[in-house]
């Protein structure tokens, strides 16, 4: 048997042109040409192949032409050539499903290589966060929007007119001095209060408000401000504020405290008590500072049998400023102050942050390491 497979067919000559006999010879070409085929691996073997059955000079086909066909007797030519045409189509189809199979059989062996190994660990796509300071932002934002304010915005570049001169700094002012500004360079060609600076705080946002909008007003302004300081635990040259203003008739001092208590109470937890003092801002008058009770020693001043480092055993934390708006403000805003009043406040968002999270370094809120920073996630 094994000698057999390895002796290539050959045509024969024909003695017996009879429909049985053609039968028989056609089957037994087809065959050997099917287990030739099968035999076929590399395309060089299939050149081999092809070539074997389907040369032009002394191929199969040529072959069965010549020995066949042309060998015919006139009677049986009709058969012989219907046969030898069906051969010559089993022939080729055959050839080209050979190339197929072992082509096929380079690129299944490719998929093999590029096929996905379900039991890799994935590639993991983190998903994002707010970051704490947009989060705590927007939760303020949120307290005085359910009591009613609107979220207004402004530049961060301001001219020295909305920054100091119509909050009430006149100019050489020493509270000026206090702010720390950081100046646009080359300005100094223009007048004072065209020159351009970072903001040092959101209050401009009040001024511009009021400029488009007729009492009654209720704003809260959030937003990024600006000052000459070094870098350090507790300072950072960028941080962010909330303002707020609300101006009406007949807007007390009394509607100041409830809000900010309500606002104090809504961030920190309802056993939060508030306590104001007096204190000094241009744009306001009177002003006060706002302490709350300490969130972390419930405003006894000590705890774990020791002083509260957090208020330094006072029992208090100063979080922000306020005050009722000082009617010069008015003035540069065209509001009658004869007939309105009213408050503004403004905290710094950091500030706010440090003491809900507990953070101990501001710088973390700017360094973008995000060990820190999902934590908030
Ligand atoms: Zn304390």
């Amino acid at each position: 048997m094994t000698k057999r497979q390895n002796v290539a067919y050959t045509v024969s000559k024909l003695t017996d042109y009879s429909p049985e006999a053609l039968e028989k010879a056609s089957r037994e070409l087809i065959s050997a040409l099917n287990a030739e085929s099968k035999s076929i691996n590399t395309e060089a073997e299939w050149k081999t192949f092809r070539d074997r059955w389907m040369a032009r000079k002394n191929g199969v086909l040529a072959s069965l032409n010549d020995l066949w066909l042309k060998k015919a007797p006139a009677a049986s030519k009709r058969d012989v050539g219907q046969r030898v045409n069906q051969l010559k189509l089993e022939v080729e189809q055959t050839v080209d499903s050979t190339l197929e199979r072992i082509q096929g059989g380079a690129s299944t062996a490719r998929d093999e290589a590029e096929k996905v190994d379900v039991t890799l660990p994935g590639i993991r796509h983190p998903l994002g966060a707010e970051h704490p300071i947009t989060k705590t932002m927007n939760e303020i934002a949120s307290v005085f929007r359910n009591l009613g304010y609107s979220v207004e915005e402004g530049p961060e570049i301001e001219t020295d007119y909305y920054n100091f001169e119509a909050l009430n700094f006149p100019p050489n002012h020493p509270a000026r001095d206090t702010q720390d500004t950081l100046f646009i360079a080359n300005q100094e060609s223009k007048p004072l209060r065209d020159r351009l600076l970072l903001r040092t705080h959101t209050s401009p946002v009040q001024i511009r408000t009021m400029e488009k909008m007729k009492p009654p007003v209720r704003v809260v302004c959030p937003g990024k401000v600006h000052r000459n300081d070094a870098p350090d635990a507790t300072h950072s040259p960028i941080f962010h504020q909330v303002e707020g203003l609300a101006v009406d008739t007949n807007i007390t001092f009394c509607d100041l405290k409830g809000t900010l208590d309500h606002a104090m109470k809504a961030l920190f937890g309802s056993s939060v008590k508030t306590r104001f003092y007096p204190s000094f801002f241009p744009f306001t008058e009177p002003s006060a500072d706002v302490q709350i009770s300490c969130i972390f020693c419930g405003g006894k001043g000590y705890r774990d049998g020791g002083r509260c480092p957090n208020c330094k055993a006072s029992g208090w934390i100063e979080l922000l400023g306020c005050g009722m708006v000082d009617p010069n403000v008015y003035g540069f805003v065209n509001y009658d102050s004869k007939k309105v009043s009213g408050f503004a406040f403004g905290m710094g968002v950091e500030r706010i942050a440090i003491l809900k999270y507990g953070v101990d370094d501001i710088q973390l809120f700017f360094q973008g390491d995000v060990r820190f920073l999902e934590q908030f996630a």
